[in-house]
């Protein structure tokens, strides 16, 4: 058995609907700007090619099935906000993929918030530097129960949203994605080899805007578990 000098990081996983077995997370890609909508909230208008960031593994927290999951309210933020996803597990990676070919890379799909320090995003924005700030901080990818993809309906179809105290924030549909998610598969398989265990935010609808201490969010897309998660 490898020895290391110092701790090595534990694998972060997440539970499977049917199994007992977990699903190893590699990598979170998150695709920016990919409803017409929210690009349109965000300044932003037409089809552009897509754009890519990352996230750490160990940014992701865990939403257990009928459970409340817990995000501190981060630092240095003052507009802490939920952008409601769909998320696509790779189970087999791959590199130049085409969007016909995508759907066989899927493993299953999952209901995640790509949460973001907005303020701080902004003004990295501004300065032309790197988003990681707004973007890759502790806590920031809350994700629930992934869902086999033959078990996860018509997906492309499927209804999203969010509610924070129970009152609509963000409600769209997947068929609204300026790129699909084959199309997405496609695009990040040419710049990065897509390994398995790594994960695909595909994007958010309109409607992003701010939580406090003491909100729950309550994230859903049709066909897949649900999941809760209060700002602490
Ligand atoms: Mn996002």
């Amino acid at each position: 058995m490898t020895q290391y000098v110092i701790p090595a990081l534990e694998q972060v996983s997440i539970p499977v609907v049917g199994t007992t077995a977990r699903f190893p997370v590699q990598r979170i890609y998150c695709v920016g700007r990919n409803y017409v909508d929210h690009a349109q909230e965000m300044g932003f208008t037409g089809r552009e090619p897509p754009f890519f960031f990352i996230k750490p593994a160990n940014t992701v927290v865990v939403a257990n099935a009928g459970e409340t999951a817990t995000v501190p309210y981060p630092t240095l933020t003052k507009d802490f906000q939920h952008e409601i996803e769909l998320v696509a597990c790779i189970g087999t990676g791959g590199k130049n993929i085409k969007a016909s070919d995508a759907k066989k890379h899927i493993y299953g799909y999952a209901v995640g918030l790509d949460m973001t320090r907005r303020d701080l995003q902004g003004e990295q924005k501004k300065l032309g530097r790197p988003w990681c700030i707004g973007k890759s901080f502790d806590h920031a990818s809350p994700i629930g129960p992934i869902t086999q993809a033959d078990q996860a309906g018509d997906i492309e179809n499927a209804e999203l949203f969010i509610q924070v105290n129970g009152k609509d924030r963000q409600r769209s549909t997947v068929t609204k994605l300026i790129w699909n998610i084959g199309e997405i598969i496609e695009h990040i398989s040419v710049a990065w080899e897509l390994q398995p265990g790594d994960l695909i935010y595909t994007g958010t609808p309109a409607g992003v805007a701010a939580v406090s201490v003491g909100d729950t969010m309550h994230g859903h897309v049709d066909g897949l578990t649900d999941i809760h998660v209060k700002v602490v």
